[in-house]
């Protein structure tokens, strides 16, 4: 069976946006298969109509493109065991129901649901729960109860009928998950699900095991919350006849919220403010938006890299890792089995180190529909020797305006407190005297505007704080910044001086 070509899906079901645990699934598949020369392709499970959300599985492409993780084959890829839309194989499916009816491995259940709210009812008055499995199922309305011709009668007379697996009794089913180890389920602990609904549509289950079998699938890599449908799946592989090829399975481990108690939520994220989804979302039923990781501005190789390492690690140091990296050195044996807590401080760090790597001319090709928002229009000269300037002290392209609002528009107001200690009495003569200087100096570069402003200074005989904290204050508004002579030549002379009067103005 290993012989085979490596083939892995992802499979979500498109019932809203796709949470970071699923972009994980998503990568660790796909590192598994490009790792192994496989194949990687995305199917979407979308047989459970009432949950199904308009745009999500448009999201689910736009974020998969947005981390590179691209499929081979997929809907509106192709390839040839399509489609791979679950819907659009509907007919498929019953094919496969039927034969686990006629070989005895499953049955049809006419109970409706209204007959099953009241035994619900009747074992949670007892403080018991309600289970269809082989301690009920031969006292209620199924084709193991009604003889073979009451059945039939049902069927043609179109009454609602679903049909259930028979879950064989006090069987052990054991399997080596490549994750986890082996682990054991006893068949007595597991109810009759059900395969195939009264609307035509198989379950989750079904369509599963069927497209995994058909899409010849070897390895099964998804979340932990699916190892209890594990046993099921394995004795349907067996049911069908297809033991053989079957896939191995790889239960992922839960992302943890940041206090490590607990999965992590989109209320961890929303109370503490970071993204739990890789892009936007926008619910079309509410008008509610979730914010995402690449609207928050996070790079996708560090959103990448962050996820990577919830669950996985190389066995070193190395935190950094680009794609080709995490390609080359993945594998399912460093993936751990407990919970991987997630942390919003590192994830910044992450796209920090991202940040710092670009180059200046890159950012500030991403910095330019920021200034065009804020109604700024410079050159790209200017606003790349800006970038260049501050890029030390940002983590996010955001942060650059932060950082360097001041070279392109006049500050709006003056930080208080600076103003408070340094912005004296004689501060607006001094300051006059600077703007007589600095319209003396004629070639406008930093290096000749900080030499004319040393020999003043020594000539004065004035402490350089005494002045250049003013002087910053006009010009940046705060008393922080890049270099003071660095700010004069890239704002201009003009500019420069028109901040200054603008300062002794407003500050008296
Ligand atoms: N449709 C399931 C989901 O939404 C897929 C689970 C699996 O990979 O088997 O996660």
């Amino acid at each position: 069976m290993n012989s085979r070509k490596v083939r892995v899906r992802f499979a979500p079901s498109p019932t809203g946006p796709l949470h970071m645990g699923g972009v994980r699934t998503a990568l660790f598949n796909y590192l598994f298969a490009k790792k192994l020369g496989g194949d990687f392709l995305l199917r979407i499970e979308d047989t459970d109509q009432t949950r199904y959300v308009p745009g999500a599985e448009e999201y689910i492409i736009e974020a998969l493109n947005w981390c590179g993780l691209k499929p081979v084959e997929g809907p509106g890829i192709g390839g040839e065991f399509g489609p791979y839309r679950q819907s659009e194989r509907k007919e498929i499916y019953r094919e496969y129901a039927q034969q686990l009816v006629d070989s005895g491995h499953a049955y049809y259940a006419f109970d409706t649901p209204d007959e099953l709210n009241v035994l619900r009812a009747e074992a949670e008055a007892n403080k018991e729960v309600f289970s269809y499995d082989l301690h009920t199922r031969d006292r209620l309305n199924n084709s193991l109860t009604l003889s073979p011709e009451e059945v039939q009668q049902k069927l043609d007379a179109g009454e609602p009928a679903i049909i259930r697996f028979k879950m064989p009794e006090n069987t052990d089913v054991i399997e080596k998950d490549l994750i986890r180890g082996e682990v054991k389920f006893n068949t007595n602990q597991l109810d009759d699900k059900v395969l195939f609904k009264a609307d035509g549509m198989p379950t989750y289950h079904l369509a599963n095991v069927v497209d995994d079998h058909l899409m010849q699938i070897t390895h099964v890599i998804r979340g932990e919350e699916w190892l209890p449908s594990m046993p099921l799946h394995i004795l349907l592989y067996q049911a069908l006849g297809w033991s053989e090829n079957r896939p191995q399975f790889a239960h992922l481990p839960l992302i943890l919220k940041p206090t490590g108690k607990g999965k992590l939520s989109k209320r961890d994220g929303d109370k503490m403010g970071f993204p739990v989804f890789p892009l936007e979302w926008k619910d079309p039923k509410t008008g509610d938006v979730s914010r995402g990781y690449r609207e928050d501005g996070y790079f996708p190789e560090a959103f990448v890299n962050l996820l990577a390492l919830l669950g996985w690690n190389a066995g070193t140091e190395q935190e950094f890792f680009k794609m080709e990296e995490l390609i080359e050195q993945f594998s399912l044996e460093r993936v751990v089995k407990s919970g991987a807590r997630f942390d919003p401080e590192k994830a910044k760090w992450f796209n920090r180190h991202y940040f710092q790597q670009k180059d200046e001319e890159e950012l500030a090709e991403a910095f330019k529909p920021i200034l065009a928002e804020k109604g700024v229009d410079a050159n790209d000269e200017l606003i790349v020797r800006v970038v260049g300037m501050v890029k030390e002290r940002c983590e996010f392209v955001a942060d650059l305006w932060e950082q360097a609002s001041y070279f392109f528009v006049a500050p709006g107001s003056y930080d208080e407190k600076t103003v408070k200690k340094k912005w004296k009495e004689d501060t607006p003569e001094k300051m006059q005297e600077i703007v007589t200087l600095f319209n003396s100096v004629e070639s406008w570069d930093a290096a000749t505007i900080k030499e004319a402003f040393s020999t003043f200074m020594n000539d004065k005989g004035w402490g350089f704080g005494v002045v250049m904290v003013p002087i910053r204050l006009a010009l940046v508004g705060t008393s922080a910044g890049a270099d003071l002579f660095d700010i004069c030549e890239l704002i201009g002379k003009s500019e420069t001086i028109s901040r200054i009067q603008k300062a002794i103005e407003q500050l008296g």
